[in-house]
């Protein structure tokens, strides 16, 4: 195994737990003397930097939520002088003000070397060219993993986004082996490829892709893994951690989180009480040498789980499972968190129904009620009423198995859900909450 950092990142677990506790003492004493809106969360709050005596008092800190990015738009929560900003990045918000991120050089610094950790860990180093298809700007993708790559000692091709065909010539051209992208934009240039009778497995010498910025599935990577003939990464971060900075290693089994650079908790969204290891529940994430914008307790919205037990690629640090959904899109069915996200996954397992679906969530007397409506694929159709009864309660207990919580399940003719451009809504909530 090949580690960028083999010091930080094969340290052991109890020592790796030492450095971050000592990271985020000194994080905590150094917002509540020099930043207003820390200061203030904290005594509002009624904790002092003295109280964070081990690791897990973090969670006697405040937690911040993305609308205290906008609140105190554009740089109200900076805690470095402006003269020490070498950057910004900005995202822009589907509601209300975009939310600004600023960063000193020592920032720039942890996210590149983050990055070089990464892609080294997916097998990306000296020799191989990367295409960085990622936006360049203002979004965080594309200039991170620009820096990222060439900290590792790649050559670097600063593609951005769009002219696919462009993309193509290049990645041939140029001997591409590694590409960064959304997932999206894979599978448009891999059927670019194909209308010009370019087969990407055959005619370029593409081995690997990093991809993120989008919620994608298992199953889609394995798709494009097989038709490609490659490799295909899950990347992630946001622009308020820094931007995309934690990749899987060469396991594919969970996103390793360096642990100098991030204190990662699970929390249950609704009581805000941690989860065990392997549960899914809301990730919160101090970053704990931000300097520009120092980010305590970040409720990602992410949905996700952790494991901290030790990787068979070596490193140490713990791995966060593909995120499976947002917070956002949480339906609690008598008392359990239930997600679409989960049936979508449930289905996409079941060959006789499509990957659309709906669900219905009423009150009937005091208990929750959730009907699930798929339907057939068109070669699982059939007139006889038994199959379809077996179909429905194949799909019931898969579910079942999925969700840890009984639902109904109607089986519809093909094509007859509704289609949705853009953004899915697939859920119709009832109850009168
Ligand atoms: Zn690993």
């Amino acid at each position: 195994m090949i580690a960028w950092d083999p010091n930080m990142e094969l340290m052991p677990e109890a020592e790796l737990k030492k450095m971050q506790f000592k990271l985020l003492k000194t994080l905590v004493y150094r917002l509540y003397s020099f930043s207003n809106f820390y200061h203030e969360r904290m005594v509002a709050h009624g904790v002092h930097p003295d109280d964070i005596t081990r690791l897990e008092d973090v969670a006697k800190l405040p937690y911040m939520v993305k609308s205290d990015l906008r609140d105190n738009y554009p740089d109200k929560i900076f805690t470095a002088d402006p003269e020490e900003l070498v950057r910004y990045h900005v995202s822009s918000g589907t509601t209300g003000k975009p939310t600004v991120v600023g960063y000193t050089k020592n920032d720039l610094e942890n996210w590149t070397e983050s990055l070089a950790r990464a892609l080294t860990s997916c097998g990306v180093g000296r020799g191989d060219v990367v295409q960085v298809a990622y936006g360049y700007g203002l979004f965080t993708g594309g200039l991170g993993l620009h820096y990222g790559a060439e900290r590792i000692g790649a050559s670097v091709v600063p593609a951005s986004v769009g002219n696919t065909e462009r993309q193509l010539e290049l990645m041939q051209d140029l001997r591409v082996t590694a590409i960064c992208c959304t997932p999206s934009y894979l599978v448009h240039i891999g059927e670019t490829a194909k209308k010009m009778g370019i087969s990407i497995k055959d005619d370029t010498r593409l081995k690997r892709a990093i991809l993120g910025a989008e919620p994608w599935s298992d199953q889609m990577r394995e798709r494009i893994e097989e038709e490609m003939g490659i490799k295909a990464y899950n990347i992630y971060g946001t622009s308020e951690l820094s931007g995309p900075m934690f990749t899987d290693c060469a396991e594919q089994n969970g996103i390793h989180m360096w642990s100098d650079i991030a204190l990662v908790e699970i929390i249950d969204p609704e009581t805000g009480r941690p989860v065990p290891d392997g549960e899914q529940g809301e990730m919160v994430v101090t970053i704990l040498q931000k300097e520009a914008l120092p980010i305590i307790r970040y409720r990602t919205g992410d949905i996700t789980s952790i494991d901290h037990t030790p990787c068979q690629c070596g490193r140490t640090h713990p791995r966060i499972a593909r995120l499976s959904g947002r917070v956002d899109d949480m339906l609690i069915i008598r008392g359990i968190n239930v997600f679409p996200s989960q049936v979508e996954h449930a289905l996409l397992g079941i060959p006789e129904v499509s990957g659309n679906f709906m669900i219905e969530v009423d009150r009937v007397g005091a208990l929750d009620h959730m009907l699930v409506k798929v339907e057939l694929n068109p070669e699982a159709f059939s007139d006889k009423i038994n199959d379809i009864l077996d179909i429905r309660r194949k799909v019931g207990h898969t579910l079942k198995n999925m969700l840890n919580v009984s639902v109904d399940v109607e089986i519809s003719e093909p094509g007859s859900l509704p289609r949705f451009e853009g953004k899915a809504q697939r859920v119709i909530d009832r109850r009168v909450l």
